[in-house]
């Protein structure tokens, strides 16, 4: 029978339930139980896929082709098992699952409520993963904070949940805040017992606490904590701030979390967790022998959230090379002819971000024109793979004003279009070219050299495509298609031959790069910049 763990969040938001849910899942995972993690968030959209990235970060897309929280790439890269769409619904998914049911008529005669069809359809989905069989326990992260109004069905269905189950088959784990007021030097548990206390209004006894903190927390506190909050002692557990937060999975086992789960969940440790690989990671990041700056091109860059899979990608790469990755955020409006060499004269690598609409478009186009020229590492991922193909259109193969349809619908050289199928559709969710597709790789090449096989699969997120009306004309002129979808013919990685690296894929690579299989475009990007940083210092 699959076993769940609920994770809420008291106090205050961003104190990291995600990575406390993956660092745990981790945990449980090395000791040879089969572990999946799902998030329920409180907003009212159905997915995130049409928020802006200003207000909630990237939106990570599963294989299947679900535009998710950004929590279900810190899930992918430390389980390194593929997440999809059950692992992420949303109050908007909830609401729109049960008023379709109320037209079909499936509740006929009845009056619907939040109590009991919006917590039943709640713990429906909570179930869904678990039910599947592939799984020994499901983690399900509640997004928001408890006392809002928003997150009111979640905790209800919870407190229903695991009533229904059995304090053996299910238990609430809380991540709360220790904060330390410096004024009096002590850390405070205040604010803690009240968050409880509302937990306990809505009829739910925490099993575990988690504490966020930024100093250690000592056992007069725990017990403190643990006679006003009801738990036992060993089951507060100290979360400190951590320089990486690849670091909180060991964090958590020296605090035994994973002990005290399984012993609440009356399952046996099995072995002890296998984490080599891991600590090989962590040692490799932590003693670089060596390293680069990368400038990130993007017009998000005031919220780093915004980039999350590409950052955490390059610390994947940056492990396996040995080497510190600096990641430089630059803002592409910020980027002409005349102050790129200023921007990106000190750089080792580039990387042109993905991106929607007209905005820093052409510092993008700018600042691959002057790595192109002055063969410095360039990665374009999505829209800069885009850009590298209309900078190449303009300014090598002469094609003067070549652009994409996105931009100017009216220009002469359409050399990135609207794919046909994207045409009528008019509805902005869940319409994009989004998910796993199959890719075929030119062997000889640098993407063949990366991957190291023919055939390959990435994920997708967009409307837009290379125009193969033109592609003869780019292969002439040393823009070689180097990835192409065997199946439509698609163009999904370009590169050119003269240039150390330069390398453009219309798809996702940050989405699937994981601690145990970094990506081998980004490993190969973080060696070129390597090579680079050598020969510019000699
Ligand atoms: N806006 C571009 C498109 O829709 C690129 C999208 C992206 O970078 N994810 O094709």
């Amino acid at each position: 029978m699959t076993k769940y763990i609920f994770v809420t969040g008291g106090v205050t938001s961003s104190l990291g339930k995600g990575i406390i849910s993956a660092s745990l899942a981790k945990l449980l995972q090395a000791r040879g139980y089969n572990v999946t993690i799902q998030k329920f968030d409180p907003y009212i959209n159905i997915d995130p896929g049409t928020l802006n990235p200003y207000e909630h970060g990237e939106c990570y897309v599963t294989e299947d082709g679900a535009e998710t929280d950004l929590d279900l790439g810190h899930y992918e890269r430390f389980l390194n098992r593929p997440t999809s769409q059950a692992n992420n619904i949303t109050t908007g998914r909830i609401y729109q699952n049960v008023i379709n049911k109320e037209r079909k008529g499936e509740y006929l005669g009845n009056t619907v409520q939040v109590v009991p069809h919006i917590t039943d359809e709640i713990k429906r989905n909570m179930r869904i993963l678990g039910e599947s069989g592939e799984f020994d326990i499901v983690i399900t992260e509640l997004g928001g904070t408890v006392g809002d109004i928003e997150s009111l069905p979640f905790i209800e269905a919870v407190r229903q949940f695991k009533w229904e189950a059995g304090s053996n088959n299910a238990i609430v784990i809380h991540l709360t805040l220790i904060p330390f007021l410096a004024a009096a030097g002590e850390l405070k548990t205040k604010p803690t017992q009240h968050s409880v206390k509302a937990l306990l209004e809505y009829g739910i006894q925490p099993d575990i606490l988690v504490c966020r903190t930024e100093h250690h927390i000592g056992a007069d506190i725990r017990k403190k904590i643990a006679l006003f909050c009801n738990v036992n002692v060993n089951a507060v557990i100290e979360s400190i701030d951590a320089s990486t937060i690849y670091d909180v999975p060991l964090l958590m086992l020296k605090e035994q979390l994973d002990k005290i789960v399984l012993s609440k969940l009356k399952l046996p440790s099995k072995s002890e967790p296998n984490l080599e690989l891991w600590k090989d990671f962590l040692g490799r990041l932590k003693n670089p022998t060596s390293e680069v700056r990368i400038g990130l091109i993007g017009k998000y860059v005031e919220l780093p959230d915004a980039y999350k899979s590409i950052i955490e990608a390059f610390i994947h790469a940056g492990s396996k090379n040995e080497c510190k990755v600096k990641v430089e955020y630059i803002h592409s409006e910020g980027i002409d002819p005349e102050t790129a060499k200023n921007a990106l004269g000190h750089l080792h690598g580039v990387l042109v971000a993905p991106g929607f609409g007209s905005r820093g478009i052409e510092g993008k186009i700018d600042a691959i024109q002057y790595v192109r020229e002055n063969n410095v590492p360039f990665f374009g991922i999505c829209l800069g793979m885009q850009c590298a193909v209309i900078e190449y259109g303009r300014n090598v193969i002469g094609l003067k004003n070549a652009n994409t349809t996105e931009i100017d619908e009216n220009t002469a050289f359409p050399v990135i279009n609207m794919m046909e199928d994207q045409k009528n559709i008019t509805n902005k969710g869940g319409t994009m070219r989004l998910g796993s597709y199959p890719c075929d790789i030119k062997k000889g090449t640098k993407a063949f050299a990366a991957y190291g096989k023919a055939h390959i699969t990435e994920r997708h997120r967009h409307r837009y495509e290379f125009n193969n009306q033109y592609l003869k004309q780019y292969e002439e002129a040393g823009m070689v298609a180097s990835g192409i979808n065997p199946d439509s013919g698609l163009v999904e990685i370009v590169e050119l031959k003269n240039h150390p690296f330069f390398v453009g894929g219309q798809f996702h690579p940050e989405l699937k790069s994981t601690v145990a299989n970094p990506h081998p475009l980004f490993i190969k990007f973080v060696a070129a910049a390597m090579e680079y940083a050598k020969k510019k210092t000699n």
